[in-house]
């Protein structure tokens, strides 16, 4: 089994992304790319999010803002945020981080974002965009799943791949990415969830299997064929009295068990979620340069 390590990859991609911030804008005098969060409340989960998103910009070399509302902040006053951002001309890109208080529809505050500088690639105009296979912002997740993939050269072309959970942000966009007509795509995909029967069975005939239904330890060795490539997107923070902060991060897929049966692997921590990241970083590199439009 090989690891498919999302630490290394990112690194490796940030550090290309500094050189070209470096080259391309400080060196000349031009302003760095400028990605913006809103963060609206003190969801932990989403406070370590952004700050980790914060962090990733300056490595590299990037402006970087949070505009920061309490959770009892009206949707038509977020609304106004959102026009502000768009029209503001220093900030390349912005993200609203998710999940939104009940009382804000995210649907509406997500179709408000310009889809230029939507690097979260949420909005529907990138999703059509993404689907025709047209220059668009990809989703962060489901387009670091496939960068690790191509940096490893898995071979998708005519595999039988099998996705567990359609979310809007992971398994739907990552079941079009991996059958769409290009190099890396190509694949037979199956797409589970809640409804599907004999999952079990379905994932044990996977060459590729990407899991991202937010179900803690959910794949099992059995459920894995072997040598097959597992990529787990799931986050859980699982208290631990061992560890510093107190948790530790554990995946979908039960890597223990499955690690030892497939070909190549994403470990949590240290996986799918640093190239979601990283993959933010691409996007806005991609919005100041105005690629998408
Ligand atoms: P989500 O919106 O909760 O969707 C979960 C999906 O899994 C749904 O499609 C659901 O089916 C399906 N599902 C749940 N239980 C199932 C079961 N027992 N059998 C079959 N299907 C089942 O999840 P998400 O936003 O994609 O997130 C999934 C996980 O990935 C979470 O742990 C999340 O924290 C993590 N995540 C990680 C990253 C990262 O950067 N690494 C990014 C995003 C999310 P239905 O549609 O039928 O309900």
């Amino acid at each position: 089994m090989k690891l498919l390590d999302g630490k290394l990859i990112a690194e490796q991609i940030k550090t290309e992304i500094a050189l070209e911030v470096k080259e391309q804008y400080i060196d000349k005098g031009i302003n760095p790319p400028h990605l913006a969060a809103v963060l609206v409340g003190e969801d932990p989960a989403s406070m370590t999010y952004v700050s980790a998103k914060e962090k990733a910009c300056r490595e590299v070399g990037f402006l970087s803002s949070v505009y920061r509302y309490p959770a009892n902040i009206t949707e038509d006053k977020l609304l106004e945020i959102i026009d502000f951002l768009n029209a503001d001309h220093e900030i390349d890109g912005f993200i609203v981080q998710v999940p939104l208080p009940k009382h804000i529809d995210e649907q509406k505050i997500i179709e408000r974002i310009d889809p230029r500088k939507d690097v979260d690639g949420f909005h529907p105009v990138n999703i059509g965009k993404m689907v025709l296979g047209l220059p668009c912002f990809l989703p962060a997740t489901p387009m670091g799943i496939m960068t690790l993939l191509e940096r490893y050269d898995i071979e998708i072309d005519g595999k039988n791949c099998v996705v567990l959970g359609r979310s809007h942000n992971v398994g739907t966009p990552i079941s079009i990415l991996l059958s769409r007509k290009a190099k890396y795509g190509n694949g037979t995909v199956t797409l589970c969830h809640s409804h599907t029967s004999n999952i079990a069975a379905i994932a044990s005939a996977a060459d590729i299997l990407v899991v991202a239904m937010g179900k803690e330890g959910f794949v099992t060795a059995g459920m894995v064929k072997k040598n097959a490539v597992v990529v787990d997107v799931g986050i859980h923070r699982i208290p631990s009295a061992e560890t510093k902060s107190g948790f530790r991060l554990k995946g979908d897929v039960k890597f223990d068990e499955v690690s030892g049966k497939c070909s190549y692997i994403t470990p949590v921590p240290g996986g799918v979620g640093l190239m979601t990241i990283v993959s933010l970083l691409q996007n806005t590199l991609k919005a100041a340069k105005k690629a998408v439009n």
